[in-house]
């Protein structure tokens, strides 16, 4: 195989074999194929997409570049969730526990954030001593267990990914739907779940802007995991507003435990219980226990406390607190009809919450508080943010970004609650 060729065949519009794109995959993750023949074959795919046959073929390349786990031998069912990323998104914390008090075994291979989105991993290192990094026995263990694991991926998972996602950083070919498709599916597949359930976001504060771009993703993914044997089914669910009060690592975690304690915020509560019956259902445990049973009676809390513990934790241990605060008021009186998640993820990022290169450190007590959301009715003067920062210097940039955050109209005007859950993808 010659790596010219088969850029030329799909610069020209054709469809590529599958000895062919077994080839540069396995060629490129080995270093045969130069960045450079990469870039121009990425860049050709993302002018001429692909069939799902080559798709297919391609993410079942980026699997077979490394390791593949199997739990089918763990006693339980394994399903997750995989959500494309939003502002105050804390939603794994409280689910994958709330799930696995319901009988499942939840391996949360997570991530952590880069630009405006936080990541998981970020937010539960704000626990003191908790470890994202486990050892595969011990995941295995854990999941026995405890029933549920938030680990950082192995470097030994789709490593084809790795080197393709960081190129297609650099190579403006990040926005490509086969690419995001095939990206994300390959690790979740490798990682060995039975079920799957994609959280994909659509607004301002989200990847996908538009919701027909949202539905494309969601059915190219949902397709990849069905032929693939991993019950797959997507929500495509609302970004326009940030999810919950609070934005920013410990914040979020407080934020998370309020939730497995009974209360939190209605839109968090809303969206764990949705996707925790759809990750139940698709893993064949929809006619047992309901996850919001399993919040009520404390084992949702249970369970969490018990991962903490298992990875190295101290549930109990006060977290960390930023030094500096700094209120942002309403300029005037009414209702609170517009909140945009992308400035408030921003300016979270800009307080220390979030990092702007993959080695940064991020600041564990940083971000953003919300006090006020929209349908809220307000004063002028009363707080809507509470800044938390290290430094007080990082105040001035994240209020440039929420000066035109919110809107605020007149109190009687009309407004109604747009729906959280848009709609249901399934195979
Ligand atoms: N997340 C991924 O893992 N890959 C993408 O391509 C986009 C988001």
């Amino acid at each position: 195989m010659d790596a010219v060729d088969v850029i030329r065949t799909k610069r020209d519009g054709n469809v590529l074999s599958d000895a062919a794109i077994d080839w540069v995959i396995d060629a490129y993750t080995k270093g045969a194929v130069a960045e450079e023949q990469m870039s121009a074959l990425l860049m050709a795919i993302f002018f001429n997409g692909m069939t799902p046959q080559e798709l297919n073929r391609w993410t079942a390349a980026m699997i077979a570049s490394g390791e593949q786990m199997s739990f089918a031998d763990i006693g339980k069912p394994t399903t997750d969730k995989h959500s494309t990323g939003g502002v105050g998104d804390k939603i794994t914390l409280p689910l994958a526990h709330t799930v696995a008090a319901c009988g499942a075994a939840v391996p949360q291979l997570s991530g952590r954030g880069l630009g405006h989105t936080g990541g998981t991993l970020d937010k539960l290192e704000s626990i003191p001593g908790w470890r994202a990094s486990i050892s595969n026995a011990e995941m295995r263990a854990q999941l026995r267990d405890v029933g549920a694991v938030v680990c950082a991926a192995g470097a030994g998972l789709a490593p084809a990914d790795r080197k393709l996602y960081a190129l297609r950083d650099v190579t403006a070919t990040i926005e490509s739907i086969p690419l995001i498709a095939s990206s994300i599916m390959s690790k979740k597949i490798a990682e060995g779940t039975s079920a799957l359930v994609l959280d994909v976001k659509v607004g301002v504060g989200a990847f996908m802007k538009d919701v027909d771009r949202a539905r494309d993703l969601a059915r190219t993914m949902v397709g990849l995991g069905s032929a693939h044997g991993v019950n797959t089914v997507a929500l495509l669910t609302a970004m326009d507003t940030p999810l919950g009060l609070t934005a920013g690592n410990a914040l979020e975690v407080t934020e998370s435990v309020e939730v497995l304690a009974g209360g939190g915020p209605a839109d968090v509560v809303e969206l764990t219980i949705a996707l925790a019956r759809e990750m139940l259902e698709a893993c064949g445990l929809g006619a047992g226990k309901d996850p919001a049973d399993a919040i009520a009676d404390g084992s949702a809390m249970d369970c969490w406390n018990a991962m903490i513990s298992a990875q190295g934790g101290d549930p109990r241990a006060p977290l960390p607190v930023a030094p500096h605060q700094h209120d942002v008021t309403a300029s005037s009186s009414g209702r609170v009809v517009r909140m945009d998640a992308l400035a408030v993820g921003v300016a979270a990022w800009r307080l220390g919450a979030g990092r702007a290169r993959k080695e940064d450190p991020v600041s564990l007590g940083a971000g953003v508080q919300m006090h006020a959301k929209p349908g809220d009715v307000v004063s002028a003067g009363q707080p809507l943010f509470t800044l938390h920062a290290d430094d007080e210097a990082r105040f001035e940039r994240a209020l440039e970004v929420l000066s035109d955050a919110v809107d605020i109209a007149a109190a009687d005007a009309p407004w109604s609650k747009p729906d959280l859950v848009i709609e249901r993808v399934g195979a």
